[in-house]
């Protein structure tokens, strides 16, 4: 059975963000390490995150974590680099104090003309994040969408991009259901040639995570805008072969959707463990 949940806002801490999980039902959350708009340094406090972890272990709960919006590996000027590198460790060092299994990071996007200068940039930026990173959680390349960039959108790249850095054993996979389909790497009616795909790649076992979201734009379309499961273009039976995908299993699945109409996620974690279970 996959772990099920979605993003919780840490606006009460932590500890109270991992309460809030458990009380709609959830298995499995994501939450922002920091202000999800910046990439300055968090000085958090580091008893509200033990107490995180405690009880995220007591309860059975799992989690990860997502890094600030601004986040661009793929960044060439050496100051917005040095300021990428930091708040990726900060990210890494809440995520283990709290007990998550690691930061989900986009890739981003490159203004270089060359696209091989973009990827060297995140190469280099994983390799100093990730150099004197003593912990156990993990840097998690999340799959991208393909608007305004079509970076990152393709499990070729993501493999190929963890073989090449330092210390791969550092870097798992976030696999976004919404970002696969807009992308097109994900052609409607085509699971199990993608599952096919990521099999050959060996791209699932290093998935540690699922975002588990709909989309309402079509395969191919390049647009990253999430739909509740159910209300998008994949749909319940598509997404169904997802969360029931034997690649998948044991996962933790989470939701980047908005809230249901009681201002939670309850219905919508009740609907997923009914798609995974059936
Ligand atoms: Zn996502």
């Amino acid at each position: 059975m996959p772990s099920l949940g979605c993003h919780v806002s840490i606006r009460r801490g932590y500890l109270e963000c991992a309460r809030n999980a458990l009380r709609m039902g959830a298995g499995a959350f994501q939450f922002f390490p920091k202000n999800p708009r910046s990439l300055h340094i968090k000085h958090y406090n580091q008893a509200d995150a033990i107490e995180c972890a405690a009880f995220c272990h007591e309860q059975g709960l799992v989690s990860i974590t997502h890094s600030p919006y601004p986040t661009n590996l793929a960044e060439q000027g050496p100051e917005l680099a040095e300021l990428t590198v930091r708040s990726l460790q900060n990210d890494l060092e809440i995520t283990e104090a709290c007990g998550a299994i690691g930061v989900v990071v986009h890739f981003g996007k490159s203004r270089a003309t060359d696209p091989l200068e973009g990827y060297r940039a995140i190469i280099s930026c994983l390799n100093r994040v990730l150099q004197d990173w003593p912990g156990k959680a993990l840097l998690l390349l999340e799959n991208q969408a393909g608007e305004g960039s079509l970076m990152g959108s393709t499990l070729h790249e993501l493999v190929q991009i963890r073989s090449m850095v330092n210390q791969p054993e550092k870097i798992g996979f976030c696999f976004d259901t919404c970002h696969a389909y807009g992308s097109g790497l994900w052609k409607k009616g085509k699971w199990s040639e993608l599952e096919q795909l990521g099999t050959e790649l060996g791209y699932w076992q290093q998935v540690k995570a699922v975002h588990f979201n709909d989309s309402l734009y079509p395969s191919g379309s390049f647009k990253d805008r999430h739909a509740q499961v159910g209300s998008g273009l994949i749909g319940i039976a598509q997404m169904s072969q997802v969360i029931q995908s034997p690649k998948l299993s044991a996962k933790p699945f989470i939701l980047e959707t908005a809230a249901g109409s009681d201002g939670t996620h309850k219905a919508e974690i009740e609907l997923m463990r009914k798609l995974s279970a059936p």
